[in-house]
């Protein structure tokens, strides 16, 4: 199957690698490019050949997170019901497939990893990222919006620095994500895909069904601290945030001052 905006690969032995492919848009994530990686992501899980599963992207940056102005010219004034539909299936749920991917999923993260390309990369099980990554959720300060549809956040760091981290909406490099334990390696960005793809290699040797069920009790035990109870009930504060006088505000600004509030925000 042959995608437009997703590239599939099988690098190695037991490994797939599946990159957004929009280096032009920096990777925005348009309806096209999440439908095709959400198809691409359930392929390699239906795969037998394939072990394990990394995320990447073509060209400097990882995600520059959800398409915008796709969003302004295909959906300019939705409803709340329309708006929920949308983010329920795009965002929400496809997000959380790929926390629920069967097999092991790999994060290769070069650039910006920014809202809902910190969503995705979060969504994985391991983080491998360049020196030049940087991760960054400004949508609170530049949207009024209660962060990004799934608040994965507390759960991949501190409480507190969730909190110094969504408040401040400053950006968190490579060094300082990886100090806090969110990436699990850092490494030269003329290294990050040989690098990443040595671990997919070393997790791929494993026996496939114990790997599989280790996983499983990993990611129950988050949802016996509450991981999906918690998620469930941002997904509808989210909903909440886009109908706010705030939020409103800032559509009467527009798209161009939402970006430019992010970028000065950021220096
Ligand atoms: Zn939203």
């Amino acid at each position: 199957m042959s995608y437009q905006y997703i590239l599939v690969e099988h690098p190695a032995e037991g490994v797939a690698r599946i990159s957004l492919n929009r280096p032009q848009l920096r990777n925005a994530q348009s309806k096209t490019l999440l439908v095709e990686l959400n198809q691409a992501l359930v392929a390699a899980e239906h795969d037998e050949t394939v072990h394990v599963i990394i995320i990447a992207a073509i060209g400097p940056h990882f995600s520059s997170g959800h398409d915008l102005k796709a969003a302004k010219i295909e959906r300019p004034n939705p409803t709340v019901e329309e708006r929920w539909e949308y983010e329920e299936e795009h965002f929400y749920e496809y997000s959380l497939r790929i926390h629920d991917l069967k097999k092991p999923t790999i994060a290769q993260v070069q650039g910006g990893c920014i809202a809902g390309g910190f969503m995705i990369a979060n969504m994985c099980d391991l983080i491998v990222c360049s020196e030049d990554a940087y991760f960054w959720d400004p949508v609170a300060h530049s949207m009024g919006t209660a962060s990004l549809e799934v608040l994965v956040h507390p759960w991949v760091m501190s409480m507190r620095k969730a909190k110094e981290f969504l408040f401040t909406g400053r950006k968190l490099g490579a060094a300082e994500a990886e100090a806090m334990g969110m990436i699990n390696k850092v490494v030269p960005f003329d290294q990050l895909e040989a690098q990443t793809l040595e671990l997919a290699k070393m997790i791929a040797m494993a026996p496939p069904f114990g790997i599989r069920l280790v996983k499983r009790s990993l990611n129950r035990t988050w949802d016996a601290q509450g991981f999906r109870v918690a998620l469930a009930a941002h997904f509808d504060l989210h909903q909440l945030s886009h109908v706010t006088k705030e939020f409103q505000e800032h559509l009467g600004r527009g798209l161009d001052s939402t970006i430019k509030r992010a970028k000065d925000m950021s220096r």
